[in-house]
């Protein structure tokens, strides 16, 4: 991907982080990008960080969304990567109504091997220079023990592990996804019954084995996959599932396909293999392109938009930082409601002749541009580093 490098003076500036940790070498490069606020490159050679801060629309409030550590084969990769999914929390969070704006980070380094402290201080150094425009949170790779110690160089963090803050979103992830299901049948079958439907889950990790165990629960029949053959072997004598080999489980035959391991699912070389009814999950950015809204569409099958139906972590993590602290009661309340929320875009794609995520996107952008939900008193962090 083409772009543009700018020095930035005023954030290629050393700075002190709140527990007065000192990084002189960090370094902070502007990359413009039509349409994104703030993308900016983050480097700190003494510690191996190269990192990418992006900042999609703030126009609701400050940016939020995590942090993803990955070992990506290039710069640009990793770019094209935190730029889609920085604009997708714009939407997402528009819809979910959180008063935030979209954001997104990544750190180029493989989690199993180049993730240490001295890495994740380093970054944390760089979120605290924003000032609170950016506030990060766990994603792929990062976990919320690694957010604990972010913590100790800025306070712009939500999701760590402790009382005064929201701590693994993944549940609340889990039971939007569970409530999109739940819409996806009511919109395919006249009820939302979920008994005897047969669901095929993509990725057995945080989200999607709590959701086997959600449909479970309710009756469903379940086909399962992970690249972990051991767990999935495990989770589908659990629950009495149909254990499937990674390259089968997009074709399987079913109701509901839930991807719930990475984005970019529904491309051209999966499009034709699909069997299912609707595509329902936890990942982020299934369209490869918009444009294979409407080649489902065109096949039949019913898209429940990614942004819409994942957004029970950002309605959790998101709560903490209410005037009166974190009440899980609230985002549970409001995750539930996720149903109502897809069953009106379906409704609104039907009027209009239009994908339901041409519906959904159009409804986030009238969100924006009126400033439905905006932000107006400031997020309050409760959290203290430990
Ligand atoms: P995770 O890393 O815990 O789990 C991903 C799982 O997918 C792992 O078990 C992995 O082995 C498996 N996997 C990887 N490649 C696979 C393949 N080819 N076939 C089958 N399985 C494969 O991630 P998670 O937290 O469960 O999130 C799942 C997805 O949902 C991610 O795309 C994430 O970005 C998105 N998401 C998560 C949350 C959340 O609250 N955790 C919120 C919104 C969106």
């Amino acid at each position: 991907m083409a772009h543009q490098l700018l020095e930035n003076p005023i954030l290629k500036r050393a700075f002190p982080t709140s527990d007065g940790l000192s990084v002189p070498s960090l370094r902070f490069e502007q990359i413009a990008i039509d349409g994104y606020e703030q993308v900016i490159k983050v480097t700190e050679a003494s510690v191996g960080l190269t990192a990418i801060i992006a900042i999609h629309n703030s126009s609701l409030g400050p940016a939020l969304g995590g942090v993803r550590i990955h070992p990506y084969g290039s710069f640009d990769e990793a770019l094209e990567d935190v730029l889609r999914l920085s604009k997708g929390m714009t939407y997402k969070s528009a819809i979910a109504g959180v008063g935030f704006g979209g954001g997104k980070s990544v750190i180029i380094a493989n989690p199993k091997k180049q993730k240490t402290p001295e890495l994740l201080l380093a970054f944390g150094a760089a979120v605290e220079r924003f000032g609170g425009n950016y506030i990060c949170a766990e994603d792929a790779g990062c976990t919320s023990e690694d957010v604990k110690i972010i913590r100790r160089a800025t306070k712009y963090v939500v999701g760590l592990p402790n009382a005064n803050s929201s701590g693994d979103p993944s549940l609340f992830t889990a039971w939007g996804i569970y409530r999109g299901i739940q819409s996806a049948v009511k919109q395919l079958f006249g009820s939302d019954e979920l008994e005897g439907k047969s669901i095929a889950i993509q990725g057995l990790g945080s989200v999607g084995s709590r959701l086997s165990e959600l449909l479970f629960w309710a009756g469903a029949d379940l086909i399962l996959s992970d690249l972990d053959t051991v767990k999935a072997d495990w989770l589908a004598h659990k629950y009495r599932a149909k254990h499937v080999p990674i390259d089968q489980i997009l074709k399987t035959t079913c109701d509901i396909l839930a991807p719930c391991a990475f984005g970019g699912v529904i491309n051209d070389q999966t499009l034709p293999f699909f069997r299912c009814r609707a595509i329902a999950g936890a990942a982020n950015n299934q369209l490869f392109r918009d444009r294979h809204a409407a080649a489902l569409q065109g096949q039949g099958i019913l898209y429940v938009p990614d942004f819409v139906i994942n957004a029970g972590g950002l309605l959790n993590v998101t709560s903490e930082l209410d005037q009166e602290g974190y009440n899980p009661t609230t985002p549970r309340n409001k995750v539930h409601r996720i149903y109502d929320m897809l069953l009106a875009i379906y409704e609104i794609a039907e009027r209009n002749r239009e994908s339901t995520h041409a519906a959904a996107l159009a409804l986030a952008n009238y969100r924006i541009k009126y400033g439905i939900s905006k932000r107006t008193i400031p997020p309050v962090f409760h959290h203290k580093a430990e």
